[in-house]
């Protein structure tokens, strides 16, 4: 499933194609996602120029030049392939991508450049949705979300009152999408191992007895902010490798510190614990019992 840093990925991929184009033929290839399209999909996006590409938690928003904002979320196996103008007319390029994937393009925004972006979803939980853009912060998917964890509202003190008096664990805190948006499963496994902290820590720890923020709440967000960051870079680079083969946008490999790798030896420097694997509300932690406090 794709998490803040692939969704921004995607967003920063989708820019060149999309951003000042106007959808010049959108072909909606059927009637639904993981909901019904909007009513006249294709024709409220035909002849509306994206006036800018923004991204809110994991979704990407295209504000449009009639008012409306598209919506777009990937769900769990969304992704976009991007063509730019005189790009991607090789035969043998045409050929593997259509063989690939041709079944699960479900939308194709053609643009005013010339370039176009495919939306390919196997599993179909992705969405699109077309919102008034005054009606942005009523909007049920965004209307309960936290704060960004890369935006400037989200802080230690933030972090902390969110957090104090809660009875779960910080792994848990961590997964609401209300007390921070966008956080999955890897990159709050990231996040606690570089913070040293432990996913069993009671999240209420990260406040002070008079609710002021705790050192570890601030080397949390400060953990937080750079694993996502990094990992946006290291996103950066895989787009440029991407757009070099076939212009496909979602998913790229990065090398994780503890997620997915029980049993290996623990990253940090000095220690001589072993990463190990834990299941919490269901789900797989990875951490270092030796580090992690
Ligand atoms: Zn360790």
């Amino acid at each position: 499933m794709p998490e803040l840093p692939e969704v921004e990925t995607v967003r920063r991929g989708l820019a060149p194609v999309m951003e000042g184009a106007r959808f010049e033929r959108v072909e909606a290839r059927r009637a639904d996602l993981r909901w019904p399209l909007p009513e006249n999909f294709a024709r409220r996006l035909e002849g509306q120029t994206v006036t800018g590409l923004g991204r809110r938690a994991k979704y990407i928003l295209a504000d449009l030049s009639s008012g409306e904002v598209l919506l777009m979320h990937l769900g769990m196996s969304g992704s976009f392939r991007v063509v730019a103008a005189g790009e991607g007319s090789t035969p043998g390029d045409f050929h593997r991508v259509r063989s690939r994937a041709s079944a699960h393009d479900h939308i194709v925004f053609h643009m005013s450049n010339g370039g176009t972006a495919t939306y390919n979803d196997p599993r179909r939980f992705g969405c699109m949705k077309l919102v008034p853009r005054e009606h942005l912060d009523e909007e049920p998917l965004l209307r309960a979300l936290g704060p960004e964890p890369l935006g400037n509202a989200f802080d230690a003190a933030m972090l902390a009152k969110a957090c104090a008096g809660k009875k779960a664990n910080l792994k848990a805190a961590l997964l609401d999408q209300r007390v921070v948006a966008g956080l999955g499963n890897i990159y709050v496994c990231e996040a606690l191992h570089r913070a040293h902290l432990s996913p069993k820590r009671k999240a209420s720890t990260l406040a002070g007895r008079n609710g002021a923020p705790h050192a570890r709440a601030v080397l949390l967000v400060e953990s937080i902010r750079d694993v996502l960051s990094d990992a946006i870079v290291a996103g950066g680079s895989s787009l440029r490798d991407h757009r070099q083969t076939d212009g496909e946008l979602g998913y790229f490999q990065h090398n994780f510190r503890v997620y997915d790798r029980e049993g290996a030896p623990c990253p940090t420097e000095g220690c001589k614990g072993v990463v190990r694997r834990l299941v919490q509300s269901g789900r797989s932690t990875f951490y270092c019992p030796v580090c992690q406090k």
